[in-house]
């Protein structure tokens, strides 16, 4: 009985398991989460502060490392936009965190040299072309340093579209259908649709679906967990002028989008920071939990309904803020946030 459900469900999945982007995709976030679970496991993580302000920890980038060491098997040719870089590694306290890192990627790779290590983590600094994977290798660097949500999210981005989508979650549960395991893998294909498994030995695939919600007073709005990535007056108006009656659900990492996917959310969208109204998000920030939405049904645009812009570059920067709804919502949240920004 157990068979014909996993093969009735497996059936059912649009996306060809064989074809080695997908492969390529699935192994790449689930050997990244099971990095990031192991350095969690730790008694302590060591973190830096970027120029930009954001923590990196080694776990980043032993992930990136990994990431471009598949790439090399997978595809020799293959293009890496990613976060990290080594440029950061000379700031990690000497031999003892350098010897970590190997070890961290020597788990997937026992042949890997410091020098290889480094070369691997590098491939990510490849200029967007027409063809190219954009990477962040822990989104959500400091829910994963509290504990909170974090996600390896990967995607393929294609003359400016998006093709393909895989996010490992190390924290989010996979739904009842499924287990309830902790530990959820997302992927989703341009046409074929957004499907869950769990992060490990999953071989059932489930539809993701957003949400039916039509009423906006109803809706559940996702937010930032850091208090500096959210502007909480801001927002609390947001509802107030829409009516909504649920709290807003606080989440780090684009473990939101994967909630909205779910249908467990139905709005979230970043407006222009009052402090730095120049700030743009990444490509690695948006483009795997936007397919991921908008194969599971629903809709992802900038703050003016506009497509967003993937064609321009590692900032998107002809993007500014986005939307992200289950559909049916959209419009109503795009008019309250023109409303409030004018
Ligand atoms: P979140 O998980 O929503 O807190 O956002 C995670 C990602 O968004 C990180 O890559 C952050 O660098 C970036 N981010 C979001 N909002 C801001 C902001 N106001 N300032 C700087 N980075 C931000
Ligand atoms: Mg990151």
């Amino acid at each position: 009985m157990r068979l014909l459900n996993a093969s009735w469900i497996f059936l059912k999945l649009k996306i060809d398991l064989r074809n080695p982007e997908t492969q390529f995709a699935l192994e790449v976030v689930r050997a990244g989460s099971s990095l990031a679970r192991r350095v969690c496991s730790e008694t302590s993580i060591r973190s830096l502060t970027k120029s930009d302000n954001s923590p990196v920890t080694l776990a980043d980038l032993g992930i990136q490392a990994v990431a471009g060491a598949l790439l090399e098997q997978y595809f020799p040719q293959g293009m890496l936009v990613a976060e990290e870089s080594t440029d950061v590694l000379k700031s990690f306290e000497g031999p003892a965190d350098l010897e970590k890192l190997e070890n961290y990627v020597k788990a997937f790779f026992p042949q890997a040299t410091s020098q290889a290590i480094c070369d691997w983590i590098d491939r990510g600094k490849a200029v967007p072309g027409p063809s190219f994977w954009t990477l962040d290798p822990i989104d959500g660097t400091r829910g994963f340093l509290r504990g909170g949500q974090y996600v390896t999210a990967l995607a393929l981005i294609r003359e400016g579209k998006l093709e393909m989508a895989a996010l490992g979650c190390p924290n989010l549960k996979t739904p009842e259908a499924l287990g309830r395991h902790l530990g959820l893998l997302v992927l989703a294909v341009r046409g074929k649709g957004c499907w869950g498994t769990a992060l490990e030995g999953g071989d059932r695939w489930i539809p993701f679906k957003v949400s039916h919600c039509k009423d906006i007073t109803q809706a559940r709005i996702l937010e930032s967990m850091e208090p500096g990535h959210r502007d909480v007056e801001k927002g609390k108006c947001i509802r107030k002028i829409m009516g909504i009656i649920p709290e807003p659900l606080p989440l780090d990492s684009q473990a939101k989008h994967v909630v909205l996917a779910m249908g467990k959310a139905e709005v979230f969208y970043r407006t222009l920071s009052q402090k730095h109204p120049e700030r743009r998000e990444k490509i690695w920030d948006v483009a795997p939990g936007a397919l991921a939405i908008e194969e599971a049904g629903g809709r992802v645009t900038d703050l003016d309904g506009k497509a967003i812009d993937y064609g321009c570059g590692v900032t998107l920067s002809n993007s500014p803020g986005f939307v992200a709804t289950n559909g049916l919502l959209h419009e109503a949240v795009l008019k309250t946030l023109s409303e409030v920004a004018g």
